[in-house]
This record gives structure tokens, C-alpha cells and sequence, in this order.
């Protein structure tokens, strides 16, 4: 068994009205009152206009509420925005910042991500830090430096394994069902924990999640990898059995 306890996300993305929505939420919580000892931290990030309903259902629960992005200041004139307290204050302990989405969507840098992570923080949240390659990146043979230079510029002075999570999504396995070769993502990770060593004092005890088209059927593959410590799930955190079912490949 590894040291690392795995940490499985769920990222709703921009998915889910209140009745559909609440009903995945039901269906989850369910599913965690059968299995109280599932081997793995379990978060899910609905949208923004679900954190309250959702957070409420999950109150006492083993599932954990997160964000999927947050704006680096604490307050003021951003319009749509939402500030890393906010979350907190509707009891997230997590946010996911950096995905390749807000990143294309929205042309986040590096920097803004760190911005993101450094609120985060301050606000007591659990950074998911994303980071990934393009397809032409792989192709080029650049995916490594790409990934570990992201890693460098995105993660904040002051990290520690128990206040980021990195995770590692290459940006052409995100919903399209192709998934990264195992022995790609067991270089890549391992690559990933080398860099974190050179800016966190813990890198051993640091959670890498995979992401891109993680389903109940390649999960276990990914998962059982020495640097992989859990999965960060878009399409199929939309299914409660396909995404407890990927949750109890961890144990
Ligand atoms: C994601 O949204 O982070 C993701 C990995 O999506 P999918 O699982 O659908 O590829």
C-alpha cells in the first residue's frame, strides 16, 4: 500500500441544474454511507451556483466540497468573480485552479494560477494546482519541460504537501477518452515530484492526481502507479457508480 493517501476529485465543470445536480449529490452520499472506509479522499467541485445545496447535502459526510476556480483577491469590484473566502465560507476545503479550461478560456498564466494557489491559502483551501501539455507540446517531445516549468511558475512560496495538490492533466486526454500511456504518466508524475522537491519541504508526502478520461475501466491501471496518488475525474464524475467505482479501485 502507498504512503500517500489518493485523493479522488470530481470536477463537474460547468454541468449540472439544481434538480439534476442535487440528485448526483443524493446519489454520492449514498454511496459514501455504504462505504465509510473507501481508501481514498473523496472531493467534489460542482459549479458555482450548486456549492451551497451540494455543501449542505455533504455536511458529515466523507465527501469533501470544492471550488473549481477562485479569483486571487479577497474581495472587491470583479464582477462573477468568487474569492477564495467565499468558498471557505460555504465549508469547501478545496478549489481546483490552473485547468487547462480557465486556461484556454480565460488565458490564465502561470502567474495568475499562483495567484489563485496563493489565495487559496490564505483563505485555508487546499489548492488543486493543474498542469498539462497540448497535444502538439507531446508531439514535439517538449511535454516534460513543459510540465515541470508550469510547476515551477504555478506553485506558491510557502507550499507544503498538505496545502497543494498538483495534478497532472495532459491537455489532449481531457474528454476526448484518449488516455495518457501508463508509462508516460509514471515519467511525467515522477518528473513532477523531482521539481516539487526543489520548492516544497515535503515533495514525498505530496498528492499527483492524473487527469484526462479517467473511467471506472482504466482507473485501476493509473491509479496503481508509484507517483500517482489519485485521479482528477471530469466526465465520469457526472456518473455516482462510474465515479464511486473509480473511488473504490483506491481500496
Ligand atoms: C477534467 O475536467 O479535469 C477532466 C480530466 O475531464 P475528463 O475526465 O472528462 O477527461
Amino acid at each position: 500500500m502507498k504512503a500517500r493517501r489518493p485523493l479522488i476529485a470530481g470536477n463537474w465543470k460547468m454541468n449540472g441544474f439544481a434538480v439534476a445536480g442535487t440528485h448526483l449529490a443524493g446519489a454520492l452520499v449514498g454511496r459514501a454511507a455504504e462505504d465509510p472506509d473507501i481508501a481514498a479522499d473523496i472531493v467534489v467541485c460542482p459549479p458555482a451556483t450548486l456549492l451551497a445545496p451540494v455543501g449542505e447535502m455533504l455536511r458529515g459526510t466523507i465527501i469533501a466540497l470544492g471550488g473549481q476556480d477562485c479569483h486571487p483577491e479577497p474581495s472587491g469590484a470583479h464582477t462573477g468573480d468568487i474569492a477564495a473566502e467565499m468558498l471557505a465560507d460555504l465549508a469547501c476545503d478545496f478549489v481546483i485552479v490552473g485547468h487547462s479550461e480557465r486556461r484556454a478560456d480565460h488565458g490564465e498564466t502561470d502567474a495568475v494560477v499562483r495567484s489563485k494557489a496563493e489565495a487559496a491559502a490564505r483563505a485555508g483551501l487546499i489548492a488543486i494546482i493543474c498542469v498539462g501539455e497540448t497535444e502538439a507540446q507531446r508531439d514535439s517531445g517538449e511535454a516534460l519541460e513543459v510540465v515541470r516549468a508550469q510547476v515551477r511558475r504555478s506553485v506558491p512560496d510557502g507550499a507544503t504537501a498538505e496545502s497543494v495538490v498538483l495534478a497532472y492533466e495532459p491537455v489532449w486526454a481531457i474528454g476526448t477518452g484518449k488516455v495518457a500511456q501508463p508509462s508516460d504518466v509514471a515519467e511525467m508524475h515522477a518528473a513532477i515530484r523531482q521539481e516539487m522537491r526543489g520548492l516544497i519541504p515535503d515533495a514525498d508526502a505530496l498528492r499527483i492526481l492524473y487527469g484526462g478520461s479517467v473511467k471506472p475501466d482504466n482507473a485501476a491501471q493509473l491509479l496503481a502507479l508509484e507517483d500517482v496518488d489519485g485521479a482528477l475525474v471530469g466526465g465520469a464524475s457526472l456518473k455516482a457508480d462510474d465515479f464511486w467505482a473509480i473511488a473504490k479501485t483506491c481500496g
